[in-house]
């Protein structure tokens, strides 16, 4: 894929987006862009980021943390437009939190008691209030992550009361499915998991939902976030 398909598709997908918002009686502004840039070049990422994208969602801990500073270098960033955000939108382990607390602007994958522990004190320590998500897992797959609905309640309860975790809202990963329409239950159960935690006087106003495949029907339902990396970068060698 050439660096100008890079730029177009980036258009493409904000066109779609805004689409998608327009249909459901949303504003696009409503919906943030997460790139998501696991086993993308740093060289790709700067296509990306001319083409007006800011936020980048990585996988993994360990690829982000040599890419940072290496995009961050191809860029004079400081403060403003040029603000880079850096989201971890993979899995999590206990043993990864400190750093992800120095690398992530945003982690929308927490799902257990224990990472909150983790990443609260790794905040505590690095004197951050900590942007998270908790990740529901909405179908049986084993290779699924994510808090079960009937666990979602306490650790809500759990991250509330932790001073250096700020919990913004929920995120899922439904199963891949070929039709778009196979993912829309799973979005509307996510947005009413939401509603039924809001009306308990928690407020959670992000949903991050879609992606490549569905990113239209989640907004649709209510996403003010989708992660998306194959419908910008093309498929992924992996
Ligand atoms: C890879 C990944 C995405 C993006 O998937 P695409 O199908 O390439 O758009 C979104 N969310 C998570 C959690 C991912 O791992």
């Amino acid at each position: 894929m050439g660096s100008s398909s890079v730029f177009e598709n980036v258009q493409e997908v904000y066109r779609r987006m805004s689409h998608a918002a327009l249909r459901a009686g949303r504003s696009p502004e409503e919906v943030k862009l997460v790139a998501v840039t696991k086993t993308v070049s740093v060289a790709w990422m700067k296509v990306a980021f001319d083409a007006g994208l800011r936020v980048f969602g990585e996988n993994r801990v360990q690829e982000a943390r040599g890419k940072r500073p290496a995009l961050e270098a191809l860029i004079d960033t400081g403060a403003g437009p040029l603000r880079i955000e850096w989201h971890l939108v993979g899995h999590l382990q206990r043993n990864k939190a400190r750093a992800a607390v120095g690398l992530f602007d945003l982690v929308h994958s927490l799902d257990s008691g224990q990472l909150a522990d983790e990443l609260n004190r790794s905040a505590e320590l690095a004197a951050k209030v900590q942007d998270v998500l908790i990740e529901v897992k909405l179908s049986p797959e084993e290779t699924k992550h994510g808090v079960s609905r009937n666990e979602l309640a306490d650790l809500i309860n759990t991250v509330k009361s932790m001073r250096h975790l700020n919990v913004r809202g929920l995120m899922t990963v439904p199963p891949f499915c070929d039709d778009p329409e196979e993912a829309r239950p799973y979005f509307r159960e996510l947005r009413g998991l939401r509603d039924e935690a809001r009306s308990e006087g928690f407020d959670l106003p992000e949903l991050s939902m879609g992606m490549s495949q569905d990113f239209e029907v989640a907004i649709e339902e209510g996403a003010t976030m989708v992660r998306v990396g194959t419908a910008i970068f093309g498929e992924r060698r992996l």
